[in-house]
C-alpha cells in the first residue's frame, strides 16, 4: 500500500467482478475503467442490474477486490488487508438510498453515529462538529428532533450530515434522491457539489434522477456491467 501525494482520489483499472461460485458464478463487472479528479461530481447511471452498486461498493472499499486495480487514496484495495480497509474506510463517507436513521435518536445523536468508528475529540468538540454539519444542511432548528418528526426530505439530509460529519475526503452516495421530490433531491446535490469547491471532496453518486443530472461533473453510464458512456474520459477528466 502506497501512498502518493498527487494521485487522483480513485483511479480503477481493468476491474471484473464475479457473483457467485462454481456453475453459479456470473460475471458482473467488465473491465471497468475510471479515473476520478479530486472535488468532483461523478453521476454513475444505468438500468436496475447494470453494476452501478458493485461498482460503487468496489471503490468505495465495501467489497472485496477479485480482479483489476482499485487505487483509492493512494492505496491499492486489491490485496489490501482488513485493517487497512476499516482505516480507509473512516476518511470516506457513505450515503444510501434509505435513510437508516436510528428512529430512537435524535438527529444530532444520528449524526454522532458518523462518528463513533473515528473515536476523535471530546464529547463536546463531536457534539459541536455534529451540530456543524446539520447547520450544513440546513437542519440548524432541529437538533434534538426525532426522525419521526422530520419529513423524508429532512431525514435524508440528517443521513448526508452523517456522512460529512467526519470531513471526508470521499462520499459515496448510491440513490441518495430516490425517496426525495425534486427541490430537496437538488439541494442534497447541490450540497455535495459545494463541498467539492470549498474542501474539494470528490463525490460518487448512483442516480436515476434526471434532475439531478445537470449538476454532475461528469456522467458514466454502465450497461450489464461495461461502461457505454462517459463524458468525462479522455485528457480533460484528469
Ligand atoms: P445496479 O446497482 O446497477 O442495479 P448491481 O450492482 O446491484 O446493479 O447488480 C449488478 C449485477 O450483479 C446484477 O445482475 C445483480 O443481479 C448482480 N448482483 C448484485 N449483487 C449480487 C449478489 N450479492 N449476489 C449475486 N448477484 C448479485
Ligand atoms: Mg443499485
Amino acid at each position: 500500500m502506497q501512498v502518493g501525494g498527487n494521485d487522483p482520489p480513485i483511479s480503477v483499472l481493468g476491474l471484473d467482478h464475479w457473483f457467485g461460485t462454481g456453475d453459479g458464478r456470473k460475471q458482473a463487472i467488465w473491465d471497468v475503467n475510471l479515473t476520478v479528479a479530486k472535488g468532483s461530481l461523478t453521476v454513475l447511471m444505468g438500468p436496475s442490474g447494470s453494476g452501478k452498486t458493485t461498482v460503487l461498493t468496489l471503490m468505495g472499499c465495501l467489497r472485496e477486490v477479485q480482479k483489476g486495480s482499485v487505487r483509492l487514496l493512494g492505496a491499492e484495495l486489491n490485496g489490501a488487508s482488513a485493517a487497512q480497509a476499516v482505516a480507509l474506510r473512516r476518511r470516506l463517507g457513505f450515503i444510501f438510498q434509505a435513510h437508516n436513521l436510528h428512529e430512537s435518536l435524535t438527529a444530532t445523536q444520528n449524526v454522532l453515529m458518523g462518528l463513533e468508528v473515528h473515536g476523535r475529540g471530546c464529547a463536546a468538540q463531536q457534539r459541536r462538529a455534529a451540530h456543524h454539519a446539520l447547520s450544513l444542511v440546513g437542519l440548524a432548528d432541529r437538533f434534538d428532533y426525532l426522525p419521526s418528526n422530520l419529513s423524508g426530505g429532512q431525514k435524508q439530509r440528517v443521513a448526508v450530515a452523517r456522512a460529512l460529519v467526519s470531513n471526508p475526503e470521499i462520499v459515496f452516495a448510491d440513490e441518495p434522491t430516490a425517496a426525495l421530490d425534486r427541490d430537496s433531491g437538488r439541494n442534497v446535490v447541490e450540497m455535495l457539489k459545494a463541498l467539492g469547491r470549498v474542501r474539494g471532496t470528490t463525490t460518487v453518486m448512483v442516480t436515476h434522477d434526471n434532475r439531478v443530472l445537470e449538476l454532475a461533473d461528469r456522467i458514466v453510464t454502465l450497461e450489464e456491467g461495461r461502461i457505454v458512456n462517459d463524458d468525462g474520459a479522455g485528457p480533460a477528466a484528469r
